[in-house]
């Protein structure tokens, strides 16, 4: 047990110091200042060939999505997310020691050219992550943290990083194993990490795009914009998942850019109701679960549906024909 405090209090004490050296020690290889010069390239564009011309340089919730982007590139990490990633691999790899397994590498890749590895990693992890981004659609309870990043009402580069910091955990929970099953030669993959931060706030920006043939295989703005539409085609929870990549949307049919109109109505149904503020977006999931799944606590409670007083019925959201959703956008129903 005291291994994995030690292992917790080191994971804390260590990123506090790495994010301090961050702040104080600008270098090509610091994630700080990538992350504010590529907000400030991305920002000049937005405004210098604006896509949606009526819309502010300072656009609706851009205080706030810039409190996200901190938050969950450097705070999150900080308060937690690192400290506690460190003892949960320690634990995982002690329960794998258990069962005998000491390494968990399948395919080693350690003997290609280092630019080969990096485009391997920034490959098949966007894959791994358009299929987490599908499954925060299609799963109710995972649903409701994808909420946030979905509740962008006018697209801008800083939405890119507005999301609940559970996708962070989810993210990377996935990740983890078939990551680590690859045994790569190298550990530095910041290039791969900039590279896609790049990519994400740009497809997010209010810029246009034209890609040429290269949009079957890149994300785009005029092709994310329609990720974030309200209004979806019949029978889908989503469209377009693509991260970095619009090339697995296109493969497994998911791509679906029926005009370049920039100013289609973006969110989800009923997002009126839904908190408009940084802690009560962050607490949305947990809190007043019971008005949005009526249904289901009373079922599981032995009672029908219908046997709620119409009087708490008016101050619930619509109910869902099932705990999927009406098959549109998830009542309707990542990145
Ligand atoms: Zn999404
Ligand atoms: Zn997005």
């Amino acid at each position: 047990m005291d291994k994995y405090i030690g292992e917790f209090l080191n994971g804390y004490a260590g990123y506090f110091q790495y994010l301090r050296d961050e702040i104080l020690h600008p270098s090509w290889h610091n994630y700080f200042y990538w992350l504010l010069g590529l907000s400030l390239v991305v920002w000049s564009l937005e405004i210098l060939f604006p896509w949606r011309k009526n819309q502010g340089i300072i656009r609706h919730d851009f205080w706030l999505d810039a409190f996200y982007m901190f938050f969950n590139f450097f705070l999150f990490s900080l308060v937690a997310y690192n400290a506690v990633s460190g003892v949960v691999v320690v634990a995982f790899n002690d329960l794998l020691a258990q069962f005998g397994i000491t390494n968990l590498v399948a395919i080693r890749v350690a003997a290609l050219p280092v630019w080969t590895q990096l485009a391997l990693l920034f490959v098949i992890r966007d894959f791994i992550q358009w299929n987490v981004h599908r499954l925060l659609h299609r799963v109710p309870w995972l649903w409701e943290f994808h909420k946030v990043h979905h509740s962008i009402e006018e697209m801008g580069f800083a939405g890119h990083l507005r999301y609940h910091w559970m996708e962070t955990v989810v993210y990377r929970t996935i990740e983890y194993i078939p990551l680590a099953m690859i045994g790569f030669g190298i550990d530095d993959f910041f290039m791969v990490h900039i590279f896609a931060l790049a990519i994400g706030h740009l497809n997010h920006a209010n810029i246009y795009l034209p890609l040429g043939p290269l949009k079957y295989v890149f994300n785009s703005p005029q092709m994310h914009l329609w990720h974030h539409a309200e209004e979806l085609p019949e029978g889908t929870y989503g469209v377009n998942y693509g991260i970095s990549l619009s090339l697995w949307d296109y493969l497994f049919g998911k791509a679906y850019i029926p005009s370049e109109d920039s100013g289609i109505k973006l969110g989800f149904q009923n997002m009126a109701q839904f908190p408009k503020t940084f802690w009560s977006q962050v607490t949305y999931p947990w809190i007043h679960k019971h008005e949005r799944y009526p249904e289901q606590l009373e079922t599981l409670a032995g009672r029908q549906p219908y046997s709620r007083p119409r009087a708490i019925r008016t101050r619930t959201a619509p109910r869902r024909k099932t705990p999927l959703g009406t098959g549109g956008r998830r009542g309707h129903e990542t990145h």
